[in-house]
């Protein structure tokens, strides 16, 4: 089975989402083999989002990313990594509602930025993503 990181942003976990985007997790034949609850703080999420820091939304992102407590998952199934990502639809949550009005980031998400979750987006990704919340190394 392949494994993807799986994040319930800020304003999912603050909004309640929780409970119904689990549901949909598991009616979509994930199993959630990890998580935890943590509060990120800014050095933690500039490490995570890297790859995104020269762009002109990082500062905001960490502002957004650190307003919170979030829930990391490990979820679990065949084609794990595409399959959540599709759950999720699209980056843009206001477009979402149009295009994939099923989809966690149509239900819960508000727009490009505050989209409510979060899924890796290769499986080099979702290695390093899930060794960065769960390996050896990771903080607790
Ligand atoms: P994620 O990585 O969270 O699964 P994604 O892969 O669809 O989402 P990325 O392009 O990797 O999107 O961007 C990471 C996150 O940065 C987005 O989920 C969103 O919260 C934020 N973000 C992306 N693009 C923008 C933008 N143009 N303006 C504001 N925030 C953005
Ligand atoms: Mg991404």
């Amino acid at each position: 089975k392949e494994k993807t990181l799986a994040i319930i942003k800020p304003d999912g976990l603050l909004g309640n989402y929780t409970n119904d985007i689990k549901r949909k997790v598991l009616e979509y034949g994930f199993s959630i083999s990890k998580e935890k609850i943590v509060h990120l703080d800014e050095v933690t999420v500039k490490r995570f989002y890297a790859e995104h820091s020269s762009k002109s939304f990082f500062s905001s992102l960490i502002n957004y990313m650190t307003s919170g407590p979030v829930l990391v998952m490990v979820l679990e199934k065949d084609n794990a990594i595409a399959d959540w990502r599709a759950l999720m639809g699209p980056t843009d949550a206001s477009k979402a509602k149009i295009t994939h009005p099923h989809s966690i980031r149509a239900m819960c998400g508000l727009n490009t930025e505050k989209n409510c979750v979060h899924g890796s987006d290769s499986s080099k990704s979702a290695q390093r993503e899930i060794s960065f919340f769960f390996g050896e190394l990771s903080t607790d």
